[in-house]
């Protein structure tokens, strides 16, 4: 099988070798380093990372890039699927120039401090300088043990890493704030996994995922370092974050400290309200999945909404508890700021500035939803009498019946907005409901009248129709990851098909935009996929 860019028409010009490009390494630079170099599983004392190399393995072969990756970058897309890079993404090649590391962090796992955790199987290969002065650090993602591995193995399966490859590239297109992957590599070696943890553990096939961003500092990166009282650490971690990502906010000092906590939180409840906007679930919301700079970061067992649930989680070792359910997100993403909070107060030692902080997690959160809710609905704003009631009755409509989520906001733009019978009101929401003999003639009324009141109010705004549409449609998005059509791109590579990974990638480029002939891949959730493993629910096996 040969490697495939997954956009069509690309411009290669002024793009270079991945060998080519300009390697930095600030973060190991500026960073207390761990002094031991032996790379075997142990607590780590008074170090940001440990200089660690990928272990190589025995045939990295190029399954997948993402050209706008490496657009960004700087990177032209390899000749090969084997050759040199290939090698280095992954983690059989070490280029003149990386020095591969493995973070030191910890974090609150379902609630509980679960002391150092740190890259067990990330390694970060090197910074990068792109073209436009902006760094990015590459970093492989199962490219072997590290001494933060503890009992596992350092290596990640097929499947997990083309969800995370192609989910960070769909939420990336769909605005949502999320690091990057450049690549897919087989590693041509298999990987055990209980993937039910029913004690049935089967050998898969393995793979190596380039993720870029910025920075993977995460919120666990902090806390190990209050919880171990290493507060020289603590604070240049803190001077090197602010000094290289929020340069804006000037020289360290107790203020800035604050201003970054408060710009943290800001970030946080962005990239909340956007996962709420498009039914993204991520799964697993510890503190050590959180990202210091606002991005979505370790894409594991997320999932997306299907019918509108807000009870809904994907996550099979969340499913009793259901902590990290959809409507749950808001309320955990500031559970972990409050972490966050504990871990920089020995640089802020000002309770009061810190509630500050979360508070602006709380009315930035409740001003985007609400901006969000009103662009999905097509409206100016949320602010005007019934608002909120009108709300209320969609939230529980869509709840008593199962509705999907994207469909159902997606063809909201087509109702009818003249004199219109309830069958023909109703007629463009139908694709959305899960079971056409739930739509009692009871509910079709009542369906019916929410969207004579709705049409009503969306008259109010005095916006002509066309142009709410569009706005709807720029916020609804048509294309999103299924959690079926992350599965079915799984098993076609695991026969060596990486066709319908592309297929779903390209048409994930454009999720807001018409695109002719892809039209199934817009479609409800089939109903052979509704308990299948990998469809409806994920274990973290991964
Ligand atoms: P996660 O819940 O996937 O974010 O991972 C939690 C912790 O477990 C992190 O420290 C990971 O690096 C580590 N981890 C997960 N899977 C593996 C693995 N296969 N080998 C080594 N460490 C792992
Ligand atoms: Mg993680």
């Amino acid at each position: 099988m040969n490697w495939t860019s997954v956009e069509e028409e690309v411009n290669h010009a002024g793009l270079v070798d991945l060998r080519e490009l300009n390697f930095d390494n600030s973060f190991v630079r500026e960073l207390p380093a761990d002094p031991l170099l032996h790379n075997v599983p142990r607590q780590v004392r008074g170090a940001c990372y440990t200089l660690v190399d990928p272990t190589p393995t025995g045939s990295p072969q190029l399954l997948g890039w993402s050209d706008a990756v490496g657009r960004m970058l700087g990177a032209s897309p390899p000749g090969s699927s084997t050759g040199a890079v290939a090698e280095v993404l992954g983690g059989n090649r070490v280029l003149p120039g990386m020095q591969p590391y493995a973070a030191r962090y910890g974090g609150h796992q379902f609630g509980h401090w679960a002391g150092q955790l740190g890259d067990g199987r990330a390694i970060t290969l090197s910074e990068i300088v792109s073209p436009d002065g902006t760094r990015y650090d590459l970093q492989l993602k199962g490219a072997g043990r590290t001494p933060y591995s503890r009992t596992a193995d350092g290596r990640a399966v097929l499947r997990s890493s083309v969800r995370e490859f192609m989910c960070s590239e769909a939420m990336h297109h769909l605005g949502v704030p999320t690091t990057r992957a450049l690549s897919l590599v087989s590693t041509g070696e298999s990987v055990v996994r209980d993937m039910f943890y029913d004690g049935n553990p089967q050998a898969e096939p393995g793979a190596v995922v380039c993720r870029v961003a910025p920075s993977f500092v995460r919120f666990g990166n902090f806390e190990i370092l209050a919880a171990s009282q290493e507060l020289d650490a603590l604070k240049r971690l803190a001077d090197y974050v602010i000094a290289m990502h929020f340069p804006e906010l000037g020289a360290p000092s107790a203020a800035a400290y604050v201003n970054w906590f408060e710009e943290i939180c800001r970030r946080t409840a962005v990239m909340i309200a956007e996962w709420m906007r498009v039914g993204f679930v991520h799964g697993v919301m510890n503190t050590d999945n959180m990202s210091i700079l606002g991005l979505t970061i370790d894409y594991g067992p997320y999932g997306w909404l299907e019918g509108f649930d807000p009870q809904w989680t994907p996550n099979t070792t969340d499913a009793e508890g259901r902590r990290y359910r959809y409507g749950n997100q808001p309320q955990i993403a500031q559970w972990n700021l409050v972490r966050l909070a504990n871990a920089l107060f020995p640089l802020i030692d000002d309770k009061a500035a810190l509630e500050q902080g979360l508070a602006v997690f709380g009315e930035t959160y409740e001003r985007e939803s609400s901006r969000t809710l009103a662009g999905k609905l097509g409206l100016l704003s949320l602010d005007r009498a019934g608002d909120g009631e009108l709300v209320g009755e969609l939230f529980e409509m869509l709840q008593q019946v199962e509705t999907d989520m994207t469909l159902f906001f997606r063809n909201l733009s087509d109702v009818p907005v003249g004199e219109a019978d309830d069958d023909a009101l109703i007629q463009p929401l139908r694709k959305a409901f899960y079971d056409a003999a739930a739509i009692t003639p009871e509910r079709r009324s009542a369906l019916a009248g929410w969207l004579r009141r709705y049409i009503a109010r969306a008259g109010q705004d005095g916006v002509p129709v066309p142009e709410r549409r569009e706005r709807m449609n720029r916020t609804n998005p048509k294309y999103v990851l299924r959690n079926y059509l992350a599965q079915q791109s799984i098993d076609a590579l695991e026969q060596g098909d990486a066709s319908v990974m592309e297929r779903v990638m390209a048409v994930l480029q454009r999720p807001y935009d018409e695109q002719p002939g892809q039209d199934e891949l817009a479609n409800r959730r089939p109903e052979w996929a509704r308990n299948k493993a990998g469809c409806s629910a994920l274990s973290c096996s991964s």
